[in-house]
C-alpha cells in the first residue's frame, strides 16, 4: 500500500482519449493485468489493507463488478482464501434475486445479483477497477446489502477524484490504490 502501490497502478494504466465516447478519458488497466509481478503485488496490497496485525481478515467474501471487477475480485478472493460473487449486467444471471438501475459516466445500466449470493450478515468487500462518478459503486453496494451482505469496504485500483464519486458513497469505507 501507499506510494509504491500507487506507482505500480500508475505504471499499468494507459489513458485512451475519447473512448467509448467523445470527451471520456478511458483508463485502460489491461497493461497492469497483463504484468504478472505487478498484478500480484497490487492484489496482495488489497488483501493486506483488509488484514489486521494478527492476520485476521475484515471480509468473508469478495464482490466483483462486471467485467474488469471480476478479474480483481477473483484474484483477491483466491489470495484471501474466500469466495467470490459476481454482480452482473442485466440479463446474464439465470437466477436473479435483486437488481438496481444506475447512471454511469457514459450511459445507463442495470446490475443484478444471484439468489443466495450471501449468507445474511456476511462481510463483503466490493472491488472494481475505476471509481468515476460513483453510480456503479452506489448501485452495487445497495444491491449487496439488499441481498443480505454487509459491505465492509469498497476498493478500486484507480479513483478519478474530479468526478467526486465518493460523494455518492457517504459513510462508506472507500479505498483507492491510486487517486488522480
Ligand atoms: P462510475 O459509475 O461513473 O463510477 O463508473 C465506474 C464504472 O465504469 C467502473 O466499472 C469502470 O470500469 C467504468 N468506468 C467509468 N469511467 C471510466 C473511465 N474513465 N475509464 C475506465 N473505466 C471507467
Amino acid at each position: 500500500n501507499g506510494p509504491e502501490t500507487a506507482a505500480l497502478v500508475a505504471g499499468g494504466v494507459v489513458n485512451v482519449a475519447d473512448f467509448p465516447k467523445p470527451g471520456i478519458q478511458f483508463k485502460d488497466l489491461t497493461p497492469l493485468f497483463a504484468d504478472g509481478e505487478t498484478f500480484h503485488a497490487v492484489i496482495d496490497s488489497i488483501v493486506e489493507h483488509y488484514t489486521d496485525a494478527d492476520g485476521t481478515l475484515a471480509f468473508d467474501t469478495v464482490v466483483g463488478v462486471e467485467a474488469r471487477g471480476f478479474v480483481i475480485a477473483a484474484a483477491v478472493a483466491y489470495a484471501a482464501r474466500v469466495g467470490v460473487v459476481a454482480v452482473r449486467k442485466a440479463g446474464k444471471l439465470p437466477r436473479v434475486a435483486h437488481s438496481a438501475a444506475y447512471d454511469l459516466e457514459y450511459g445507463q445500466a442495470v446490475l443484478e445479483v444471484s439468489e443466495g449470493a450471501f449468507v445474511a450478515g456476511q462481510r463483503v468487500l466490493v472491488v472494481d477497477d475505476v471509481l468515476a462518478t460513483g453510480g456503479t459503486a452506489e448501485a452495487t453496494l445497495d444491491l449487496v446489502e439488499r441481498a443480505g451482505g454487509v459491505v465492509v469496504g469498497f476498493t478500486v485500483l484507480m479513483e478519478l477524484a474530479f468526478l467526486e464519486g465518493r460523494k455518492r458513497l457517504p459513510g462508506r469505507s472507500v479505498h483507492a490504490l491510486w487517486t488522480v
